[in-house]
């Protein structure tokens, strides 16, 4: 199969090196590879012989078709052996390019090679000389010739490396050509391979190619068919190790010690029967399993996944309601600060029948609301206390603010809970049990109980993701809207359609409604005066352009991130007051945001963003009894950017639209994934569900039978290496 015994002169000519290295050997060690390339190579993270020896071609090139002369086709990929009659330099009639032209000659005729702008060829390649060549084959005035072939010298080594055989293309990186790449690697490879040591677990290995085969075929495959049980190797390696890494985890939970929220039914039935509306069965049935969950004694870690609009706050209420009843504490986190906000001001809203106390916490601005029922009974308004954060921090440590709400302030160092007994977070997924830990410290006695963690997501998580990135959660899902919502009209508005679309913004707005216009930037990219139309529209050009030209007579406001809080705030406010008709903004709107009476959502440039964050957006509109519309601007409808959004029109389902953005784009386009450092091939094998739920069944036996990996210290040791460049958030 791989032929050990000739490692090629390349390979030979440093064999005394070879002694000497291992795995670990710096790059710089080996003699081949001179400064330069070191400096490329660790641009990509190359620092070791591992790691070069795992940087694996994404693609091959198949010259395997080697054939005579006389059988060439126009073309087709094929290599050809033969000796070289003649070799000359030659410019072209303009002089600009240099060509090299080789006469080759095999046993059945003679064929004619050119190399372009190559002169150093004719110093390397001898009439007399044998090579072998591998491309295509085309047709010029003279008859047929080869252009630019690869090709290597066989007048020694019988073995081949870049011709006559599948040829592996690493991805594309300046100045590390796959040619070189090759030729480094191969000797490297030969000498070193039978040093690198099988992590899998031998349960497993039969079903795999072993690790020693694998890495060969996967640089120098034999077939594309080894090249691929080689890619699924390394494919389910990762996944496997992905898969032990959060069933650890969720060991690990399991472990720990919560305090268990005894059920208080009546109060909850009471507090569903008051609400405004009828819970739907799914936002029943949620709320029992995280109900459940609170009353047992072990941290919950539940993941309750519901599109856009489908009433997930107030199932994370119910829950919040029965801990504070058992006299447990709520931290509530929020991705952004108008969110943050909009859920003080709903949550407070839902809960004024209780005496409770509410705090807001975003680091920009604290305020607190206490909660009276006999105000609310005696028609008075319950009052927001502007106090200092100091004063809520005091009021959270000692016991006194049952709620807090907040952003990411609320897991910075100085905020301490009394008895904090769940963690509700908003559109971030996961939060680990030592950053749980540390919101209970300085909680005296109840120190080592790790507070119940309820994580609320509209991202529409695909199954092979559930089982991987989020396999240490406990899913609960809402699969159904609230009843009486109608179906939002989602239309693609090409360029010409524009001024239609903007007539029939102004007709809603003169019927009291409200618009959302989104854009994929803030600010127009620098250097660009003239704005092209590949440019993507810009929050503060648009609002210019909507407010004086298009709508003087509308009230046109913008949102974006670089504004401060207190003006988002303000700006978010008046809209929610209908003092704004038009809201321009950037994706700061994509999540959470509660705005009934808006009922036309349009997206500018809407091929820049996925599928699942523009059904977020679209989700924005349809929250009342008014038809809705959503418009999707294309500026260059290219045939992907239009089946993709063609998609959003079919559908309003996100976990469709999420495994379509998959099909389509890749996992690496759904929202968060790239951030989490997942390795190239896992990443790909996110898309294949039977490879996913092999590695999770397989992590699982052995997690079942060798819990800490000590009969497996490989796999231990590899497990540890690999933990450090994923972060699951
Ligand atoms: P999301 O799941 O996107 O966070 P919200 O919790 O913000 O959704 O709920 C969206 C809107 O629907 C809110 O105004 C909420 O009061 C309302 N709502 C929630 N559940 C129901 C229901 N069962 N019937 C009618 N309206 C509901
Ligand atoms: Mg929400």
């Amino acid at each position: 199969m791989d032929r050990t015994s000739d490692c090629g002169s390349e390979g030979c000519r440093f064999d005394s090196y070879w002694a000497h290295m291992d795995l670990s050997t710096p790059i710089e060690k080996i003699p081949q590879i001179r400064v330069i390339y070191q400096k490329r190579l660790k641009k990509l993270g190359i620092k070791t012989v591992s790691d070069l020896l795992f940087h694996f071609p994404h693609r091959y090139e198949d010259f395997s078709n080697l054939i005579k002369v006389s059988d060439v086709k126009l073309n087709e990929n094929c290599s050809l052996q033969g000796k070289i009659l003649e070799i000359k330099n030659s410019r072209t009639w303009k002089k600009k390019i240099i060509l090299t032209e080789v006469i080759l000659g095999d046993e059945t005729g003679a064929i004619k090679v050119v190399w372009f702008n190559q002169p150093y060829l004719i110093k390397v390649l001898k009439p007399g000389d044998f090579i072998s060549l591998a491309g295509k084959v085309v047709l010029g005035e003279k008859g047929l010739y080869f252009s630019n072939p690869a090709y290597e010298k066989i007048n020694l080594k019988p073995e081949l490396t870049h011709t006559g055989r599948i040829v592996p293309v690493y991805p594309e990186t300046e100045g590390l050509s796959s040619r070189w790449l090759r030729y480094i690697l191969k000797p490297i490879l030969i000498k070193l391979r039978k040093k690198i040591p099988e992590i899998l677990p031998e349960e497993i290995t039969p079903r795999f190619l072993p690790i020693q085969t694998a890495i060969w075929q996967i640089h120098f495959p034999d077939s594309l068919h080894l090249a691929k049980a080689a890619k699924k190797r390394f494919s389910f390696e990762e996944l496997f190790l992905i898969e032990l890494l959060v069933l650890k985890e969720r060991m690990k939970i399991n472990k720990e010690k919560a305090v268990s929220i005894p059920l208080n039914l009546k109060m909850v039935k009471d507090f569903v029967k008051k609400l405004s509306f009828t819970l739907t069965n799914s936002q029943k049935k949620s709320a029992w399993q995280i109900l459940k969950d609170l009353q047992k004694s072990r941290p919950m870690n539940r993941l309750l996944e519901g599109d856009v609009g489908s009433g997930k706050t107030v199932v994370a209420v119910i829950a919040a309601l029965n801990v504070i009843k058992g006299s447990g504490q709520v931290a509530f986190m929020a991705p952004t600060e108008i969110l943050a906000k909009q859920h003080f001001q709903e949550v407070s809203k839902l809960l004024k029948d209780f005496h409770f106390n509410i705090g807001l916490l975003t680091g920009k601005e604290d305020k607190m609301i206490q909660l009276s029922p006999y105000r609310e009974r005696a028609g008075l308004k319950n009052e927001v206390l502007e106090i200092s954060r100091r004063k809520i921090l005091e009021k959270v440590f000692k016991g006194e603010i049952d709620l807090l709400i907040g952003t990411h302030a609320l897991i910075q160092d100085k905020v301490k809970f009394k008895n904090l007994a769940l963690v509700i977070l908003d559109e971030q997924h996961r939060f680990g049990v030592e950053q749980r830990a540390r919101l209970c410290q300085g909680s005296g006695g109840q120190a080592k109980l790790i507070p119940h963690l309820l994580s609320m997501t509209a991202t529409p998580i695909p199954r092979t993701l559930a089982l991987t990135i989020y396999g240490d959660l406990d899913l609960s899902l809402i699969t159904e809207l609230p009843k009486g919502r109608k179906k939002i009209k989602t239309s693609v508005i090409s360029p010409s359609q524009r001024e239609k679309a903007y007539h029939f913004i102004k007709k809603e707005v003169k019927k009291g409604r409200q618009i959302f216009v989104i854009c994929p930037r803030i600010e127009p990219q620098e250097n660009s005066e003239i704005l092209s139309w590949a440019e993507a529209k810009a929050v503060k050009i648009e609002y210019g352009k909507l407010s004086k030209d298009i709508f003087p007579d509308l009230k046109v406001e913008m949102l974006h991130g670089k504004m401060t809080a207190k003006e988002k705030e303000n700006v978010m406010k008046k809209f929610k007051e209908k003092k704004i008709d038009i809201l321009v903004s950037t994706s700061v709107v994509e999540v959470g945001i509660d705005v009934p009476n808006a009922t036309l959502m349009m997206i500018e440039g809407a091929e820049r963003f996925g599928l699942s964050q523009l059904h977020q957006f679209r989700g924005r509109v349809g929250r009342s009894k008014y038809q809705s519309f959503c418009f999707l601007f294309t500026e260059s409808p290219t045939k992907k950017t239009n089946l993709r959004l063609k998609a959003l029109l079919d559908s309003e389902d996100g976990f469709q639209l999420a495994e379509k953005d998959l099909e389509i784009r890749g996992p690496g386009d759904l929202m968060g994934v790239r951030q989490w450092g997942i390795p190239d091939l896992a990443m790909a094998a996110l898309k294949d569900i039977f490879l996913v739920e092999k590695a999770r069944k397989a992590a699982k036996e052995i997690l079942e039978k060798d819990p800490e990996l000590k009969k497996n210290l490989l796999l231990r040791e590899r497990l540890k290496e690999f933990q450090t460049g994923i972060h699951l958030e």
